[in-house]
């Protein structure tokens, strides 16, 4: 008895603590309760990232307290491993929000598909997103290696296999180089979303039952903004 009496003074203690450091903005917002929510509680959240009024990582170490005996991750997120891309900070979220699976141009393969039917079996999570993004360096290479007729080496390979299709879909025609990798940039996302239901009976079934929507967009480097392609 006299243990569980001090855990308890220990926990209350640590949760005012934590109340008092981080403050409002800081605080941990309810979980949204639909894919429409979900999607603007991201979009919300890349607002502050573009106009640098970052909120959670202050809170990031009492939120590791919050999550450290589980995790309810309201959206998932399938973008490139490009390190100029990082999820957590592109959408201003904190620990135990986001479901982020990585993987340079941000293609699919079992083990991604299987990640984000965990998230979505687990979790509940209500919004898949499939983040692009300008200049991606998988998207070009692929363009280059296609064009040339030619390979890249080791498992880099398997990438730019993922990615070959979408760009013999959609042929250049007289394009510039930038111009070019954004469609295809673009093209890609959408194409992964579509492979991604398509594979996934238990992804269609969330999205019948309104319990789940799997949009793509498009990351900006230039200007930090992510917009959602229709
Ligand atoms: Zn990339």
């Amino acid at each position: 008895m006299g243990l569980d009496r001090t855990s308890f003074l220990v926990a209350t203690g640590g949760a005012a603590v934590g109340l008092t450091v981080t403050g409002a903005a800081a605080a941990p917002e309810s979980r949204p309760r639909t894919p429409k929510q979900a999607l603007d509680r991201l979009m919300a959240g890349n607002g502050r990232f573009v106009r640098g009024k970052l909120t959670s990582v202050k809170a990031i170490v009492e939120r590791r307290r919050d999550v450290a005996g589980g995790q309810k991750p309201y959206a998932i997120l399938l973008t490139c491993a490009d390190s100029r891309v990082p999820p957590e900070h592109v959408f201003d979220k904190g620990l135990g929000e986001i479901f982020v699976c990585r993987v340079a141009g941000n293609i699919l393969e079992a083990q991604i598909i299987g990640s984000i039917e965990y998230s979505v079996t687990h979790f509940d999570s209500l919004l898949v997103m499939v983040l692009g993004h300008q200049r991606c360096g998988a998207v070009n290479d692929t363009i280059k290696l296609v064009e040339a007729d030619k390979k890249a080496p080791g498992h880099i390979q398997s990438i730019v296999d993922a990615i070959a299709p979408v760009v013999r879909a959609n042929p250049r025609n007289g394009l510039p180089d930038a111009a070019y990798v954004d469609k295809i940039v673009k093209a890609n996302a959408r194409a992964v979303t579509k492979s991604l239901l398509q594979r996934s009976a238990i992804l269609r079934s969330a999205v019948s039952a309104k319990k789940l929507n799997v949009v793509a967009a498009e990351y900006s480097l230039d200007s930090g903004k992510v917009q959602l392609l229709h």
